[in-house]
């Protein structure tokens, strides 16, 4: 980890933790993401008491190409633009058949197979945003550029009894990934956690430092808030609205303006936090469930439409990538510009993406349809 990357001001986290929603402005427009959510394999080498989302060895999954094929067409027939691939975190050698299973696929480890995954999701008319948990540099140059963007929750910098078990998930290592992708140039999403044994002071660093690596690689696209909620692992309670208001004013107090603030409607009550500088509704699917927080189904597009409706504000789609990582050419008229590093080649956008951008197919006419309706 770069130590100077999480180096926090003396008297900065005072500062952000006085922050009020009354001290922050709303946002002008709210925007969404229409997705499918593509549970590539449930298998982690991590237990954090609060997820339902991971399965033991014997009983984790792995989703053949045949099966990853059939759910990017339905969402491709539904109109949708992202591929949002989710994993437990790289599994471990105890996880035998999932590894017996990539060997019968062709593959000997799970990146490897996660890039075949976004060549069909690419190849069947959708962008791929993988969430493939903590990724070495070597790792995340395997499937960067077949994704539009890559995300990770940083979830919080400070070490809670909820990251617990054998194997145990750190700060360090989820930072260090935030920071390998602004190295590489991958447009970026990442959030906060709240409610699972953090302190106000501790959200705060955590955004504070969000900031500070947005601020040397320009590559964060969006911080999620987002709320820890009851499920069968997970009965430590649920942060309240109160609370919810005031970690999302402290976000947007943090973060630069062209990086946007993203309340899950599905989690949280979306609605009540418009005015506190929330500016995306984050990915909902018409074709399938949330494979993360099962229990909570994703809002259907007219409550989206509900929500801006109330705060008083346009609401538009998006891509998986913001507009303002697109090159000039795809984003006519988008007049903020990241700062930072672009990856190599002067675009945000790796070669294979740009091509599905601009592609005279059913796809790229999508794509195009989307940019242009912001
Ligand atoms: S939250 Fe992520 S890292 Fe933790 S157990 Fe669940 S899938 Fe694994």
């Amino acid at each position: 980890m770069s130590v100077d990357a999480i180096d926090i001001q003396r008297g900065e986290v005072d500062e952000l933790v006085a922050v009020r929603p009354a001290d922050v402005d709303p946002a002008e427009h709210l925007s969404f993401a229409r997705n499918v959510f593509i549970p590539l394999t449930t298998a982690c080498r991590y237990t954090c008491t609060y997820c339902t989302y991971f399965d033991p060895p014997g009983e984790a999954s792995l989703l053949s190409p045949r099966d990853i094929r059939e759910i990017v067409r339905d969402g491709a027939d539904a109109g949708c633009t992202e591929a949002l691939f989710t994993f437990g975190d790289d599994p471990d050698g105890r996880y035998t058949q999932i590894y017996d299973q990539l060997a019968e696929y062709g593959h000997e480890t799970i990146h490897s197979y996660l890039a075949e995954a976004c060549e069909i999701a690419l190849d069947e008319g959708l962008l791929p945003h993988a969430n493939p948990g903590d990724q070495t540099r070597e790792q995340m140059q395997t499937v960067a550029h077949l994704n539009a963007s890559m995300g990770v929750m940083l979830e919080t910098t400070a070490d809670v009894a909820a990251h617990s078990g054998k194997r145990v998930k750190t700060p360090e290592q989820r930072i260090q990934t935030i920071e390998t992708a602004g190295e590489l140039g991958v447009p970026f999403t990442t959030g906060i956690l709240v409610g699972i044994g953090e302190d106000w002071r501790d959200r705060a660093e955590s955004l504070l430092v969000i900031r500070n690596l947005h601020e040397r690689y320009g590559h964060i696209q969006e911080v999620i808030v987002q709320p820890v909620v009851e499920n069968e692992r997970w009965r430590g309670g649920e942060p309240d609205l109160d609370t919810l208001r005031r970690t999302v004013a402290m976000a947007r107090d943090a973060l630069p303006e062209d990086v946007s603030l993203q309340v899950p409607p599905n989690l949280a009550p979306a609605g009540e936090v418009t005015d506190c500088g929330i500016d995306d509704l984050g990915g909902v699917s018409p074709v399938t469930d949330d494979h993360i927080n099962p229990d909570y189904k994703w809002p259907a597009l007219d409550h989206l439409e509900t929500i801006a409706e109330e705060a008083g504000v346009p609401l538009h789609e998006r891509l998986p990538v913001y507009e303002r990582y697109l090159p000039d050419d795809l984003r006519d008229g988008f007049a903020g510009t990241p700062a930072g590093t672009p990856r190599t080649g002067g675009s945000w956008i790796s070669e294979r993406i740009r091509d599905e951008l601009g592609a005279d197919t059913d796809a790229g006419r999508r794509y195009r349809a989307v940019i242009a309706d912001n």
